[in-house]
């Protein structure tokens, strides 16, 4: 026996069999992982109110012997976050956030942080804070996190240091700002204004609290939007599947 408990989050659930549930869950321990709830569909005991998408709960839970699908013992509800269903936004929100974390952490693939960053994601989001700063938050942090940061600290044409002053731009083959010596600005390659540039790096770096109050205005949402869209778009190589509830 090797049962393991950890807080997760629900990120899937499918009907399996005939008293069953298939989930998938991001752990804070192993990443995101996949199991049965024997008897989910009926069992209100073992798993009262805890196997509902975007849940946290404490599960526990034990690898099967063969394969990588795990069994779920039981789970104690910890935050159901209600105000993630109030609204369609915010459903479309929570599922593009989803989304992002299975493409940028594939399975088993343990990251203590984006485990962090979806939690706090879903908390700020359940307490009704504003989904275009939301998501700019989400997605330029869980990219940092997968290994996909934007460079900001200089130029990706002439190697200049960007000093923090005057218009950038950026180009997404590089993943990184250049200087406007060295591009010019256009829809492949959006211009950041200083005060973007700077918040960005904010984002990107610090931790959820501090990046949370870094204060964006109307200004830098409307500049940093499209180069994360760019960005992630070039990555990831397609656009996510919940990214049309929310344009
Ligand atoms: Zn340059």
């Amino acid at each position: 026996m090797n049962v393991h408990i950890s807080p997760a989050i629900i990120m899937r659930i499918k009907e399996f069999g005939e008293s069953d549930l298939l989930v998938t869950f991001f752990t804070s321990d192993s990443g995101r992982l996949k199991g049965i709830a024997k008897g989910g569909r009926k069992s209100q005991k073992r798993f009262a109110n805890c196997l509902d998408l975007f849940c946290l709960a404490n599960l526990e839970y034990e690898l099967k012997r063969k394969g990588d699908l795990h069994f779920l013992h039981s789970c104690k509800l910890f935050h159901a976050f209600p105000g993630l269903r109030s609204d369609f936004t915010s459903l479309s929100l929570a599922s593009y956030m989803i989304e992002l974390t299975e493409i940028l952490f594939p399975l088993g693939v343990t990251d203590k942080e984006m485990f962090e960053l979806l939690k706090n994601a879903f908390l700020a989001l359940n307490e009704g804070g504003k989904t275009d700063i939301l998501r700019i938050l989400f997605e330029a942090k869980a990219m940092a996190l997968g290994g996909y940061k934007i460079n900001l600290d200089k130029c990706c044409g002439c190697g200049r240091l960007y000093a923090g002053e005057g218009m950038a731009v950026f180009k997404r083959s590089k993943g990184g700002i250049a200087c406007l010596k060295c591009e010019q600005e256009s829809e492949l390659s959006p211009a950041l204004s200083m005060d973007s540039v700077k918040a960005l790096k904010i984002i990107q770096s610090t931790p959820w609290s501090q990046a949370k109050a870094s204060d964006l205005n109307n200004e830098m949402i409307r500049e940093i939007k499209p180069v994360l869209k760019l960005h992630m778009e070039y990555r990831i190589g397609r656009r996510l599947k919940t990214a049309e509830y929310l344009d």
